[in-house]
């Protein structure tokens, strides 16, 4: 069986934390670590998706400018140019997308190009455990149903 996003979203819900763009680097850290997420959306004035800032983004800003760069802002260190993908893709595509493109968030748009969910590489992960552990099992019972 196929796993889509869709049904990673169902069982994980589609709550997205999100950053003002003009939030400072502390706040956004602070608010990874409340969450314990590891990656923030940022949305523009209409709510749509605008950029994603990572706790890899905050290292790289401190690894450029120290500490002073924990009083800049969001907008400053966040990747504009966002990979997504829509609740039909598969779990095995998102795989794909995220070894080659070597992040470990993907935001989820819907028919209507609105954020609807935010899938990490622990719920890809998570999810082909699960399928790997099913098919496991449904070896099993075949081979012991015929042996
Ligand atoms: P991550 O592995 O998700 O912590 O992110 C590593 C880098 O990729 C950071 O610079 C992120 O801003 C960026 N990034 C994260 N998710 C995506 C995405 N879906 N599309 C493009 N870049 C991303």
């Amino acid at each position: 069986m196929i796993m889509l996003v869709k049904q990673i979203l169902h069982n994980k819900g589609s709550e997205i934390f999100t950053a003002h763009g003009d939030a400072t680097l502390v706040q956004a850290a602070r608010q990874l670590t409340q969450r314990g997420v590891g990656a923030l959306i940022v949305r523009d004035d209409m709510g749509k998706l605008a950029g994603i800032l990572s706790e890899r983004d905050i290292m790289r800003a401190i690894a450029e400018n120290g500490s002073d760069a924990l009083a800049q802002s969001v907008k400053t260190y966040m990747t504009v140019k966002v990979k997504t993908c829509t609740e039909q893709n598969s779990v095995e595509e998102l795989m794909d997308m995220m070894t080659h493109g070597r992040f470990r968030h993907v935001p989820v748009l819907d028919e209507a190009n609105q954020l609807c969910g935010l899938i990490s590489i622990g719920d890809v992960v998570k999810t082909r455990i699960a399928e790997t552990l099913n098919e496991a099992q449904s070896l099993r019972e075949y081979i012991s149903a015929t042996g």
